[in-house]
Formats: C-alpha cells, sequence, structure tokens
C-alpha cells in the first residue's frame, strides 16, 4: 500500500526564482513535485503551501501554524514532509520537536542550497530523499534530511551557507544516511507508541545574549524589562566576567529575582557547557537558580525555552527544561 502524504511547502531557496530583487519564493508545491517524479512511485502526495517565505521570516506563528497543520491532519496521512528555507530550518526542526511529541509519524523538513531550477541543484536529491524517507515505515518523529542525513530535529544546526551538506548533527550521530532511495539506519530508536502530543503555545520573549569580550552589563535593564527567558552564550565551558565591580553577575541576580529563567549555553560548537568547572562559572550559581544547557544545541535552547515558559515558570520551568526530548539533552 503506497503511504499517503502531506506536504507543507513553505519557502526557502528550493522554491526559489531569481527575481529583479534577488532570489524570492515563487515555485508552487506541485511544480516543485513534479521536479521529483519517483516520489509519484512510493507514495501519494497531497499538498498545502500556509506561506511561502525565505525562512529569515519565519518564526513562533509559523511554527505553531505547521504544527496545527500536522495535528489537524495527522489521522489522515502517514507522514509529512515540510519543505523550508535552510537558514532558520533548525530552528524550526527543533520548536516542532517541543510543539509535536510522541509522534509514531515522521514530520520531514528539507530544503536546498541552490533552486530546483538551478543546472547544479541539490533540491530534488533532498526533495526525493524527504518523500523516500517519510514513506519508510521505520520513520517516525521530527527529522531533517538533507545531503542523504538524516538529522533528529533537536540536534541540527546549519553549518554551512553554500555547501550541499549544509547541516551537521552535533554531539550526536546522524540517525540514519539516505542509500539509493533507502535508509540505512545508525541509530535504531524504538517508535513512540500511544498518541501523539500536541502543544498549541510559545513564549516569544526570549532573548540570547551573545557574549563578547567587555560586553556592558547595562544590557541587562532592557533584559529585566522585556524578556521572560534569557540563553546566555557564554565563552568556553561558561561563565561570566567579573568585571564593571560584578555587574554582570548583580545584573543576572536582578534578573532572577524578578521570576524570570536563565539558561547557560556556550558559543563553543560541540561538547557543551559546563558551568561549575571554573569560578567565573559557578559564581553564577549565587544569582540564582540558572538552567544548564548542557549539550543542547542553541536552536534547540531557545525554541525549548520558548516552549517551556509557555508552560510554567520557577521550578516547574527547570524541571521541564531539564526533561529530555528526542535526545535533545542528555
Ligand atoms: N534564505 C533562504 C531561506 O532560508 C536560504 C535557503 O533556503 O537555503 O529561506
Amino acid at each position: 500500500m503506497k503511504k499517503k502524504i502531506l506536504m507543507i511547502a513553505t519557502g526557502g531557496t528550493i522554491a526559489s526564482k531569481e527575481t529583479s530583487e534577488g532570489l524570492a519564493p515563487a515555485i508552487s508545491p506541485n511544480e516543485l513535485l513534479a521536479c521529483v517524479p519517483e516520489v509519484a512511485e512510493a507514495c501519494d502526495v497531497e499538498t498545502v503551501r500556509p506561506f511561502n517565505l525565505d525562512s529569515t521570516n519565519v518564526y513562533a506563528p509559523h511554527w505553531l501554524e505547521i504544527a496545527s497543520i500536522v495535528e489537524r491532519n495527522y489521522a489522515a496521512y502517514d507522514g509529512f514532509v515540510v519543505t523550508h528555507g535552510t537558514d532558520t530550518m533548525a530552528y524550526t526542526a527543533a520548536a516542532l520537536s517541543y510543539l509535536i511529541q510522541n509522534s509514531a509519524k515522521p514530520v520531514v523538513l528539507t530544503g536546498s542550497q541552490r533552486s530546483v531550477y538551478s543546472r547544479d541543484t541539490d533540491a530534488r536529491r533532498n526533495l526525493s530523499d524527504a518523500f523516500l524517507y517519510c514513506a519508510d515505515s521505520s520513520a517516525y518523529g521530527v527529522r531533517i534530511v538533507f545531503d542523504g542525513s538524516v538529522i533528529l530535529g533537536t540536534r541540527a544546526k546549519k553549518t554551512r551557507t553554500r555547501s550541499f551538506n549544509a547541516f551537521s548533527s552535533i554531539d550526536f550521530p546522524a540517525v540514519a544516511v539516505m542509500r539509493d532511495g533507502r535508509p540505512l539506519r545508525y541509530v535504531s530508536g524504538s517508535r513512540p507508541s500511544g498518541e501523539p502530543k500536541f502543544w498549541h503555545k510559545l513564549d516569544r520573549n526570549v532573548f540570547v545574549l551573545k557574549m563578547i569580550p567587555g560586553l556592558r552589563a547595562d544590557i541587562f535593564d532592557y533584559l529585566c524589562r522585556s524578556c521572560d527567558g534569557l540563553v546566555i552564550e557564554s565563552f568556553g565551558a561558561g561563565g561570566l566576567p567579573d568585571y564593571e565591580d560584578g555587574a554582570f553577575f548583580k545584573g543576572l541576580a536582578r534578573f532572577l529575582a524578578l521570576g524570570k529563567t536563565a539558561v547557560l549555553t556556550t558559543q563553543a560548537e560541540h561538547e557543551g557547557s559546563s558551568m561549575d568547572k571554573y569560578a567565573v562559572g559557578r559564581k553564577l550559581r549565587s544569582c540564582g537558580r540558572v538552567i544548564e544547557a548542557g549539550c543542547m544545541t542553541l536552536e534547540a535552547a531557545v525554541t525549548k525555552l520558548m516552549w517551556v515558559l509557555a508552560l510554567a515558570r520557577g521550578e516547574e520551568a527547570e524541571k521541564l527544561f531539564y526533561t529530555p526530548v528526542e535526545y535533545d539533552i542528555f
């Protein structure tokens, strides 16, 4: 029996054409499908296009919209392929991993570095692989399929702006590779049983503070006024500077005393943060309750915080943040 798949087209380079103002999304989902005729042998595809954007413009309301399309159509389809720009695909994939949990059906994101009509495009291969992976009986959960790799939605990062291998699976193996249109599994997780769980809210008031040497701590005046959650992208294993008479620690203590939530992560791409290693890190503990992202990607830390803060605050939020979802934290 052929699988029935819903294609959710959202724009990106894969659907772009050259215009007088530069590349912009203009290709319809059916035009895209016509470029991969082999897909029709493996599955029956229906299409929706909720929006048609460069993914630079895609954020929380769009993530909620995609999740809601999956929820409304969950019973009617065997899987979902989301075509999406590559620039923020890792954020969308992480957000969908929190908004759609315990899904025995696959939700597969893909896109491309070159438009489907350009001569040396990666679009056809990625699109075809995404559908063939989605139609495979072993597939489930939120995944990115790109350049032959199948990456968990919570572990992906865009690490290249031009090359076809645009995405890396950070500190976790790609779960499979596509070989001749079939997944060759590296990691055999267990398909969830029971019903999928859909969530419908995100708190967008999350800010990422990327530390640079010499940054001024009065940024906390803004953060205390405007944010519910803060991800501090610190240096190395993690810490805050103690210049300006400890103004960073005082600023963070002020932020936490307002009942807000802070997460520490690192700018280093691999191996995560470790707050207790250095004195500049351990001192954060004296500011109040600071969550440590550890091995999580920035994309997962940010979207998980948005999801968590829509549901809980304080200790509850901390507990939820530390509860692993799809190997996001371990
Ligand atoms: N700017 C494009 C986007 O993210 C890049 C791409 O799709 O590769 O929509």
